[in-house]
């Protein structure tokens, strides 16, 4: 008899194992399968996230950033460091050291709770009355378990561009980036989206000289266009990364050593030559190896899972979360909906609201935003009042020796509801937390401009930005 479950997990990172616990917890008896090996080729848990993602960028960013510091900021603390250097190996193998704690907490976290971890590649075999066939095959051995509730977290994987398939040797997706020997003297990125500025970033700082390729007229125009023009100004000026937007990639030929790019830009036919190219033009759901054909999951045109509000699939019983369906392909907003979705189960009235979901770029300084920029609401017509305040201005920012960027803060012009908050600065990360919570709670911009805020804070500016909405800041 096949092994049978109240819930079967399909993937294991923050959507997968997060479902998981939080249904164990609930008193299902859960299983969650994962296919994910690392470098050495052994199974870990965590997904992308923690495999080659969000957490591995991020202490490469902070490596790299030290070395800045050592070299370009210490100076003016009086702090005099001879003869600074960077040995690449080491940084990655603390950056692989964090990995494998957090990945081996996982499989911590899963003995804890009593979840049974499956290695190896899930996909629907059949669908019956009392539940789900689901076949797990493991270096070519399958094995069938059974599944009453099913629930696919299989993330996304990077998008390659046809003319240049990853090799991670000189053409890089996340994993190859994240993983480098040696700091490349040229560096080439496509794609001046949240992987390319990153991680173009890191090799910058540590020494390469960085081109960046955007295929969009404008720079980051996701973001509020008020901080997408302090960053291009900061990280083209003081960074040194050459970003050139509006461009055409018309080839890429790889060499021995190196890869050209031919590219159209301004009407203009032009060449570049690097020694290593990050192709980070956004990721794909990943569905590959499921088998939703067989019990007709349906995806939308996109090759997502199509969800409802509740990430219910067509099928009766089985939910999708994170990258694999519609949302921002952020880590937290899998770990939200996973939590809801286990809830739901339960029985419980769970809610996610995607209206107010933070975004983070880990650049220096840090750009942080949550809910409307204003070039979306003056096209949508919304009546609105900006206030913005400068870091400048910030004792604590001063202080820091950062005083770059500002927060920025955008209220409904009748009601004073806050209808979006946009950083760029240090610790932005952080900082917008405080948005997050006051947009959950309907607040206005006098809510937080009467709130004691600590000083001296980077905080601090968050206050003074909800002060200028009524345009009456204090300290500019
Ligand atoms: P994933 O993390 O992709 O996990 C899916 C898992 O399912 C994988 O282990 C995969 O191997 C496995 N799998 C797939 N198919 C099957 C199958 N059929 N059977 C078994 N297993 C299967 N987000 C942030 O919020 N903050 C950040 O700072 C951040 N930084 C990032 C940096 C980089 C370089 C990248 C690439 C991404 C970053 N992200 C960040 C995005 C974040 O990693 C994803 O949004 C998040 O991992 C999505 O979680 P998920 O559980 O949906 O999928
Ligand atoms: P992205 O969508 O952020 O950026 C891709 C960029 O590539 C876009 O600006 C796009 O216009 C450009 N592009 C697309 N095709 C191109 C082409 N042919 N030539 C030149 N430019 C082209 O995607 P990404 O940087 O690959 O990251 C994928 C996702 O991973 C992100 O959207 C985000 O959801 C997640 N992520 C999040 C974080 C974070 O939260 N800090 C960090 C890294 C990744």
């Amino acid at each position: 008899m096949p092994q049978a479950f109240d819930l079967v997990v399909i993937g294991a990172g923050p959507g997968g194992y997060v479902a998981a616990i939080r249904a164990a917890q609930l008193g299902f008896k859960t299983a969650c399968i994962d296919n994910f090996k690392n470098a050495a080729g052994k199974p870990s848990l965590g997904g992308t996230c923690l495999n080659v993602g969000c957490i591995p960028s991020k202490a490469l960013l902070e490596s790299s950033e030290n070395y800045e510091r050592v070299q370009h900021k210490f100076a003016a603390h009086g702090i005099t460091v001879k003869d600074a250097s960077i040995d690449v190996p080491t940084m990655i193998a603390r950056k692989q050291k964090i990995v494998d704690q957090f990945t081996g907490g996982i499989a911590g976290l899963f003995r804890k709770n009593k979840v049974t971890s499956l290695h190896g590649t899930g996909a629907f075999k059949a669908a019956a009355a009392e539940g789900y066939t689901i076949e797990v095959t493991t270096d070519g051995k399958a094995e069938e378990i059974q599944a009453k509730h099913v629930i696919v977290a299989t993330g996304s994987v990077p998008r390659a561009l046809p003319m240049a398939p990853f090799d991670n040797e000189l053409i890089l997706d996340n994993a190859g980036a994240l993983s480098l020997k040696q700091t490349p003297k040229r560096l080439g990125v496509i794609g001046a989206g949240v992987i390319g500025l990153e991680m173009g970033s890191v090799w910058r700082r540590l020494g390469a000289e960085v081109t960046v390729l955007e295929a969009l007229p404008g720079f980051l125009q996701a973001a509020d266009e008020a901080v997408a023009k302090e960053a291009l100004k900061i990280f083209t000026k003081e960074l040194g990364l050459a970003i050139r937007t509006g461009v055409t990639v018309q080839s890429i030929e790889k060499g021995k050593k190196s890869v050209t790019v031919a590219y159209a830009v301004d009407g203009k036919d032009e060449r570049a030559e690097f020694d290593r190219l990050i192709v980070a033009v956004g990721r794909v759901p990943n569905t590959q190896g499921l088998n939703a054909d067989a019990v007709g999951l349906k995806l939308d045109a996109r090759g997502f899972i199509e969800v409802d509000g509740d990430c219910r699939t067509s099928l009766a019983n089985v939910y999708a979360i994170g990258d694999v369906v519609r949302g921002p392909m952020l880590a937290h907003k899998a770990m939200e909906e996973a939590v809801a979705v286990a809830e739901r189960l339960a029985g419980q009235a769970p809610h996610v609201n995607l209206d107010n979901v933070p975004w983070v770029i880990y650049t220096s300084p840090e750009i942080a935003w949550v809910g409307r920029t204003e070039q979306s609401l003056r096209d949508a017509g919304v009546k609105y009042r900006a206030g913005q305040f400068p870091f400048l201005a910030n004792g604590r920012a001063r202080a820091l020796g950062e005083p770059a960027g500002f927060v920025k803060m955008l209220a409904d012009a009748d009601t004073d509801r806050i209808l979006g908050v946009h950083i760029i600065g240090p610790f932005a990360s952080e900082l917008i937390s405080e948005a997050v919570v006051a947009m959950e709670f309907g607040a206005s911009s006098e809510d937080i401009a009467r709130i004691v805020h600590a000083h001296p804070s980077l905080s601090e500016a968050m206050h003074e930005a909800a002060l200028a909405v009524d345009k009456r800041t204090l300290h500019i």
